[in-house]
């Protein structure tokens, strides 16, 4: 059965669609926003989102962790235990830096990565988005130049646009960010009279292409960092969900002054704590807790109590080695699916942990025009140009088989490369390809993390 693919409706389209006969209340306060605001815009295929997400869609579009396998009688134990017992400390503010035992725990949960550090440096935040949001406010002001993967991160980019930041893509190959790129990106920025300020680098099982730097790349990227003056934001959600078990070695590690360490227990433990934190050079961390309590004032210590007894009374990283477990056979899933069904030309990466692979489409073919069909054939995806700040990535798309079953995987793929095969087919009866026009990307939706 083939749902309709209409635009749901939401206040902001509403009001985009109004022209001046239809002049709301609302109008002269979105006149009113901030510069800054501009860079907040929705993503265009966001309708499609809430259409996706009907059950019989087969979503290969959301970053959402499987949380159903978590020991949840025993989350529920530790929750009421923490209430009962703490509950005075628990339902009060707390530290704006987080909570001192969780701090010192959060530094045996980096050591899997080499991480050596002091908790006075670990600043606890609502999610690492959060953190993220923090290290970009104390150091870019509008304009400054931010080097990405590309592609990157749909929601860092949001952060970037957010504070009106320039971003500049660097290429990948098959072991990440390349170093020859990046030199050459800094040389092109400082040829245009300006300074990157930040490298921002998801290293181990990125989102959204699940590529990991090796060791020796780790080590060039650092070098060519540390030679010009780069700070580094490691983005590390993903790390600890190796298919083999190992876990790369962080670039914090190695550059302690060097590098800000985003961590998180949304994939290792779960989203719906938000607690993930950043491990700061000593001499920032000041800056980003006073960030942070103007921000929050403080994390949440509900949150935090409760994960601190989970990681205390749980042998969490079996729970981890079993989520590791989990994704490897629904990763499997998705490649042996592809490698059955898709069309020749097609091309994807082959993760070696973490959430997601990227797909390349045949010449041609525009993964943002292909959704809607997408959808109307039961099966959703990420259209490439969201994990891009310049419209690069029309021909590409993020697979996330995180969620659905193994079963649901290959149905969806199924489906996937029905589509691909019938647009290919009508792009053949066309006649040559054009050439794929560059679009503005705009902000994800929750669908897209
Ligand atoms: N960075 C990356 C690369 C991510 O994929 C995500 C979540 N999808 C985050 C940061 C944010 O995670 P959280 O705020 O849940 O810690």
């Amino acid at each position: 059965m083939a749902v309709s693919v209409q635009a749901e409706r939401t206040d902001q389209a509403e009001t985009e669609r109004s022209g001046p006969a239809h002049r709301s209340r609302l109008d002269p306060w979105v006149e009113q926003y901030a510069a800054r605001a501009r860079g907040l815009t929705a993503s265009q295929v966001r309708a499609l989102f809430a259409v996706a997400s009907r059950p019989e869609v087969v979503s290969l579009a959301g970053g959402m962790p499987y949380v159903a396998a978590l020991p949840l009688d025993e989350l529920a134990d530790i929750a009421a235990r923490v209430v009962r017992d703490r509950g005075a400390h628990a339902l009060q503010y707390g530290s704006g830096q987080g909570d001192p035992d969780l701090r010192e725990q959060i530094l045996q949960v980096m050591q899997p990565a080499g991480i050596r550090a002091h908790s006075d440096d670990v600043v606890v935040t609502a999610g690492s988005q959060l953190a993220l949001d923090l290290v970009v406010r104390i150091f870019c002001d509008p304009g400054d130049v931010v080097l990405v993967e590309a592609p990157t991160y749909v929601t860092a980019l949001g952060v970037f646009a957010s504070y009106q930041c320039q971003v500049v893509h660097v290429p990948m190959d098959d072991q990440g960010m390349v170093p020859g790129a990046l030199s050459d990106a800094v040389a092109a920025v400082r040829a245009s009279g300006r300074r990157p300020k930040l490298l921002y680098t998801i290293p181990s099982f990125h989102n959204p292409t699940g590529l990991t730097q090796g060791p020796a790349r780790r080590a060039a990227v650092l070098e060519l960092a540390q030679r010009h003056g780069l700070l580094v934001l490691e983005d590390d959600p993903y790390g600890l969900l190796g298919f083999d078990g190992s876990v790369p070695r962080a670039l914090r590690a190695d550059d302690p002054d060097g590098v800000v360490y985003l961590g998180t227990f949304s994939k290792t433990v779960a989203a719906g704590f938000r607690v993930g934190w950043a491990t700061a050079p000593h001499g920032i961390r000041d800056k980003l807790v006073l960030a942070a309590e103007t921000a929050t004032l403080c994390p949440s210590n509900l949150t935090q109590l409760v994960l601190g007894e989970y990681l205390v009374t749980s042998p969490w990283y079996e729970q981890v080695k079993a989520y590791r477990e989990v994704y490897r056979e629904r990763r499997d899933a998705l490649l042996d699916a592809l490698a059955a069904y898709m069309p020749a030309g097609t091309t994807w990466t082959v993760p070696g942990g973490g959430f997601y692979s990227w797909l390349t489409l045949p010449d041609g073919l525009d993964a943002t025009a292909m959704l809607p069909r997408a959808v109307a054939d039961l099966v959703a995806y990420v259209p490439g140009t969201g994990f891009f700040a310049d419209g690069q990535g029309a021909s590409s798309l993020r697979l996330s088989y995180c969620f659905p079953p193994p079963d649901r995987i290959r149905e969806g793929v199924r489906r996937l490369a029905g589509v691909v095969a019938a647009e290919r087919d009508l792009l053949a009866d066309l006649g040559a390809p054009a050439p794929l026009p560059a679009r503005p990307t705009a902000a994800p939706s929750a669908d897209q993390v």
